[in-house]
């Protein structure tokens, strides 16, 4: 498609297809007129500092701008502008957000599977984001008490948690901080990232860590991910064979005998780093910060930034995602 028809195909969808009630379940509408949203043309221009009186308004803007990206921020006391900016203005709140992406796995990516380059992404290694979305979301719910969380596509190599309870919308950023702190295991990007020490994990996130790290390394490990692990070829073989006989099933027996194996040859820490959620500190801490706007278009790809089935998350391939430039 060349521009003037991914301008079209822009347009057709605002104007036809965006879901503004799915955006109204991640974003109160009480505040609309006074919360920042921001833009980026297809040549690279960005702006920000600009707010809508109400969804109508913001849904005539993306249709006749037809923007290649679109983002939305937090609430002030009055609504931002070029005239007002938002470091002028009182800060209201934000809902608790978090983007993880797979540009945070790019040290272990290639322990898990075949892609080259950052475009590529694949159904395995997609398992690590939705990996990450299992245990950030049990976790929010369980130990934080959260109830509404929400997420959402990128749109291309991620996805992004939206917490829209009262209580994450008004955290300050020592509080999203600490919440940061308790669900990070590894700290660093790099392949040998420093992995928290077990014993000073809460309990129950632990346990739900390991357990669950390892369930889904099981389900998805491939022989030779065994051997680089520093498994003998016949050992290797036995657990793959046994994976195959219990077709996909991972019981408790043979997850405990597993991690004596683990034990046995000291990787435990390598699975770990590969496999536990990797999420981007400095979007949780920025009170300002801007995120794609849910059912918006991404530019680059043409796919919606859908809001996804938590309970269906191991099957979304976003690969198989339709884009509106691809018709
Ligand atoms: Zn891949």
């Amino acid at each position: 498609m060349n521009l003037i028809q991914q301008r079209t195909a822009l347009r057709d969808y605002y104007s036809a297809n965006f879901d503004i009630d799915g955006l109204e379940a991640i974003i109160n509408f009480s505040n609309f007129s006074t919360r920042e949203f921001g833009f980026a043309t297809l040549g690279g221009k960005f702006f920000r500092n600009i707010s809508f009186e109400n969804p109508k308004a913001l849904i005539d803007f993306l249709v006749d701008r037809t923007p290649f990206h679109a983002y939305v921020g937090a609430v002030y006391n009055e609504p931002p502008s070029r005239e007002s900016p938002i470091h002028t203005l009182e800060w209201l709140g934000h809902e608790l957000v978090f983007d993880i992406d797979l540009n945070e796995y790019d040290a272990v990516r290639q322990f898990v599977c075949d892609c080259q380059g950052a475009d590529q992404v694949c159904l395995r290694c997609w398992q690590l984001i939705n990996l990450a979305v299992r245990i950030i979301d049990e976790t929010l719910r369980l130990d934080f008490g959260m109830k509404n969380i929400i997420w959402i596509f990128s749109g291309r190599r991620g996805v992004h948690g939206w917490v829209t309870d009262d209580i994450g919308f008004s955290l300050n950023q020592e509080q999203r901080m600490s919440v940061i702190d308790y669900l990070s295991v590894i700290h660093g990007e790099a392949e040998k990232a420093r992995i928290q020490d077990r014993m000073k994990l809460k309990y129950d996130f632990r346990y739900r860590i390991e357990h669950t790290v390892f369930k889904y390394f099981l389900k998805n490990v491939r022989r030779k991910d065994l051997i680089d692990l520093g498994f003998s070829s016949s050992a290797a073989s036995n657990i793959i064979k046994q994976l195959e006989h219990q077709e996909g099933k991972i019981d408790e027996n043979l997850l405990r005998n597993f991690n004596l194996r683990v034990a046995k040859i000291d990787k435990y820490d390598e699975i770990l780093r590969r496999w536990v959620p990797r999420i981007d500190h400095k979007v949780t801490i920025d009170l300002r910060r801007l995120l794609r706007l849910p059912n918006s278009i991404h530019g680059k790809t043409g796919k919606v930034a859908r809001i996804l089935d938590p309970s269906n998350i191991f099957s979304f391939n976003p690969d198989g995602e339709p884009s509106v430039f691809s018709r």
